[in-house]
């Protein structure tokens, strides 16, 4: 029996050559490996995708499990289990005084054919670092508790990080009545999860009452393995910004119109996201950008494209950044305009501004990292995050990364050595605690 559990993890986790480089301060760690490494292992089984990855869907079965099972062992571990009206889970240990909370983790939904680590991490790394606290009789001040986000990755329903979204901003109605491909609906899924839609509201939370915010995540990008560093210090998460371009040129017969008197749209589209790359990169610095969708009037072969439609998103930390490529890109579509005879708008559909993590708790973390003789490294984090919301809501908030094997995630091959995880959780144990004696 014990053996084909081995073998079946095996098989979930990619096995690999464990990372050479052993931390020195390894063994003064006060969070135990080990037992983070068998909660991994356990969480791993629900929702295992065929080929060796995670399918563990918010709002699914497989997703309602694991739930069940990290309660059991949130309870084990003498913690007082509580969930709020969005589905985010919480886990106290009560605080020696009267004081705000400190609150830590992540989600533990994966998008359809993810890995093992993202959201994973943060939230058993803040169980192990309870259950270490424990062990150890360590009192603190601050009451702490450890958070799961629910829903962060919003591969069922298409819109993300439903949980901390509601926690801060809340949710609005019509997200209850969005549908899955099988004809159920988020409201359906809330009833299966015992939520009440219209309760939404009760899961706001009062940033009075929370003193920071911690979430320790696997990095997803390679640039602490291409630095050879192995703790990333957050110092914001990029802002998304989505226009849309709308080409207009003439439609007409692809056989009859001479080529000297077309006004094609889809050339002139494609002249344009040329551009677009080229304003992006223009500038130094980590800036993206991305055209990924193209929508063509009418779409036939035989026909001179009228109209063209394309989405253009592009993320940074410096909102400013942004503001001057869209409008290099502007001039470069109206010189587009005027040698082509098309018409060229560009709209703005989307705006989530930056987020910016807490300074004071940036600089304790490098502190910490410091104390554990290793060297930070500041990064922006390119991809969304809970932490994203809660700082936006006025919530002092921190994330601290490891590092994610050739830079890859939301995929089966995502990996992150044991000894990082441990040094995550370690790291995120001494920020915990750090906080708590300012
Ligand atoms: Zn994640």
């Amino acid at each position: 029996m014990r053996e084909g559990i081995t073998r079946r993890v095996d098989r979930l986790f990619p096995v690999g050559a464990e990372d050479p480089r052993e931390s020195p301060a390894r063994l003064s760690f006060a969070v135990n490996g080990g037992r983070l490494q068998a909660s991994l292992v356990a969480l791993s089984r629900f929702g295992p995708h065929p080929d060796g990855g995670a399918a563990r869907l918010a709002f699914s079965e497989a997703d309602l499990a694991a739930r069940a099972w990290l309660t059991g062992e949130m309870r084990t571990a003498g913690l007082s289990v509580r969930t709020d009206a969005a589905g985010n889970l919480f886990a106290r240990r009560e605080g020696r005084e009267n004081l705000p909370v400190i609150l830590f983790g992540s989600h533990m939904d994966t998008v359809p054919r993810g890995g093992h680590y993202d959201g994973a991490l943060g939230v058993l790394a803040a169980l192990e670092v309870l259950r270490s606290l424990d062990e150890q009789s360590v009192a603190t001040r601050h009451p702490l508790e450890m958070v799961v986000w629910c829903d962060e990755e919003g591969a069922h329903f298409g819109n993300g990080l439903f949980g901390s979204r509601a926690a801060t901003s809340g949710a609005p109605e019509e997200e209850f009545h969005r549908m899955d491909r099988d004809g159920r609906s988020l409201a359906d899924w809330m009833d299966r999860y015992r939520l009440d839609p219209r309760r939404i509201g009760r899961a706001v939370l009062d940033p009075r009452t929370v003193r920071a915010v911690v979430e320790l995540h696997v990095e997803q990008g390679g640039m602490l393995e291409r630095q050879g560093a192995r703790i990333g210090v957050v110092d914001g998460i990029v802002g998304i910004h989505r226009f849309e371009a709308r080409i207009r040129g003439i439609q007409n017969h692809a056989g009859t119109t001479p080529m000297a008197e077309r006004r094609d749209a889809l050339l002139t589209a494609a002249r344009l996201i040329v551009a677009t790359h080229e304003e992006i990169r223009r500038l130094p610095g980590g800036q993206v950008g991305n055209v990924g969708q193209i929508d063509v009037t009418p779409d036939a072969a035989n026909v001179v494209p009228g109209e063209v439609r394309f989405p253009i998103e592009m993320r940074d930390l410096d909102d400013t950044v942004v503001a001057g490529m869209i409008g290099r890109i502007g001039e470069r579509s109206a010189a587009l305009a005027r040698e082509t005879g098309c018409r060229i708008g560009i709209e703005r559909t989307l705006e989530e501004p930056a987020a910016w993590m807490d300074p004071g708790l940036r600089a304790l973390v490098a502190r910490e990292a410091r104390a554990l003789d290793h060297d930070s490294v500041p990064m922006p984090s390119r991809a969304g995050h809970d932490a994203q919301n809660t700082a936006r809501h006025g919530i002092p908030t921190a994330m601290i990364f490891v590092p994610s094997r050739d830079g890859i995630s939301h995929a089966p091959a995502e990996w992150t050595s044991w000894d990082d995880c441990a040094l995550g959780a370690e790291m995120l144990r001494r920020t915990v605690l750090a906080i708590d004696r300012r």
